[in-house]
């Protein structure tokens, strides 16, 4: 492979606190994918494949989105359509759990070698096609500086959560994520949502002992609301063991209420906790930083959909983030699939690699 020299210390931008820099051996690739998740994942295997010495980045661990998923999650996809490499994936029963697409993911990343930095986030992208330069830092504040020809965007959007905007959405007892049950036992929760997290999240707390209120928006439950999970919902409703406001909207929260704003007027109900399940989006600060322009009302970012390239050449976005704000447009499914398209793009830009990287690398 090409040997392309570490860059100094002194060339990462004068922004970042300069207590420690590390620049390690391995610190130059072809390829720098940030983010490991499914498609990024899915992006350094099919450049791998094509040739191209790839280097992944994650500021979590191993498919960190997946990770923070509700403990207890089943997938709505079925096993095949989760496969990244043409690696098989089966499961016990019809849809996998959360802690099988775990296994899956970490034996993808053993088969392919993947060259993996967790716990590490990107902070700046500076460079130009063919040099740039990436500037991490780690969970110990230490910096690391990487440099390479290509750069592909794979950051996902579970990291940052939609704001509804009320008075009280910054206490202590509400959440944006939600995990598992038991700590909310003999609670008063009330979940802000229609959706498959919102419905799936007031099933699981009511089944495990507490008094789950819903209310959303809209006139009924999302119509995306997986197909198992939308009659048990719906009948939980209907027999009153989950109350639901829908045509409603949270109007403030209280340190032990929440005030609705319902058809029938306001309603105030004692509460203990909040689940804000009302979305997430990419982080759109990050991807102008590396100079990627993102359309005005979607923020789509700007890039060829042929080849993913982005408006900043040797750029490529993948993955979610290629919908903007329009989350539910891609997925595992068919964000699974970006890795190819880049890689044969380039195939064409850079020529062949070298095709028995990396069994025969360094
Ligand atoms: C509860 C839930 C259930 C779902 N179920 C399904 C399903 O059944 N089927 C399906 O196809 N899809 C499903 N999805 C959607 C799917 O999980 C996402 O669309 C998918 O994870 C997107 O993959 P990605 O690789 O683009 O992003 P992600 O999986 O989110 O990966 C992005 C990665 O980038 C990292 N990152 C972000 N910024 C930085 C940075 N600056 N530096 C370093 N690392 C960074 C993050 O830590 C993360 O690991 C579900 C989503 C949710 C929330």
């Amino acid at each position: 492979m090409r040997p392309l020299t570490p860059l100094p210390v002194e060339s990462t931008p004068e922004t970042l606190p300069r207590t420690q820099a590390h620049a390690r051996p391995d610190s130059s690739t072809d390829v720098l994918v940030v983010g490991a998740g499914p498609t990024g994942m899915a992006c350094a295997i099919e450049a791998q494949k094509a040739g191209f010495k790839a280097l992944i980045i994650d500021k979590g661990c191993l498919v960190n989105s997946i990770y923070h998923y509700p403990i207890n999650m089943v997938f709505f996809t079925t096993p095949e359509l989760l496969e990244i490499g043409d690696v098989p994936f089966t499961t016990s029963l019809a849809k996998p759990t959360r802690l099988e697409a775990l296994e899956y993911y970490r034996r993808v990343a053993e088969h392919f070698h993947l060259h993996i930095r967790q716990y590490e986030w990107v902070k700046t992208i500076t460079g130009e096609d063919g040099k740039f330069r990436v500037t991490t830092t780690d969970r110990h504040d230490a910096i690391h500086d990487y440099s390479a020809r290509k750069i592909v965007l794979a950051t996902g959007y579970y990291d940052l959560a939609n704001q509804i905007g009320i008075p009280g959405e910054n206490l202590d007892k509400v959440f944006h994520y939600y995990r598992e049950p038991h700590p909310y036992f003999d609670t008063d929760v009330l979940i802000i949502g229609g959706k498959n997290s919102a419905a799936e999240a007031a099933l699981d707390l009511w089944r495990h002992g507490a008094r789950v209120t819903l209310v959303h928006r809209g006139s009924q439950m999302h119509q995306h609301v997986k197909y198992w999970v939308r009659p048990d919902i719906e009948n939980r409703i209907k027999a009153g063991e989950i109350s639901a406001h829908f045509n409603s909207r949270v109007q403030e929260i209280g340190a032990d209420f929440a005030l609705l704003q319902t058809p029938s007027g306001p309603v105030r109900l004692k509460n203990d906790f909040v689940f804000a399940l009302t979305g997430y989006h990419p982080d759109y600060d990050f991807l102008r930083s590396a100079g990627i322009e993102l359309s005005s009302e979607q923020m789509r970012p700007v890039c060829d959909p042929e080849n993913l390239e982005s408006n900043v050449p040797g750029i490529y976005v993948a993955g979610v983030i290629v919908a903007g704000s329009r989350t539910n447009e891609i997925f595992i499914e068919n964000g699974r699939f970006h890795g190819k398209l880049i890689a044969s793009h380039l195939s064409e830009k850079l020529g062949g690699g070298n095709p028995n990287f990396p069994l025969d690398a360094t």
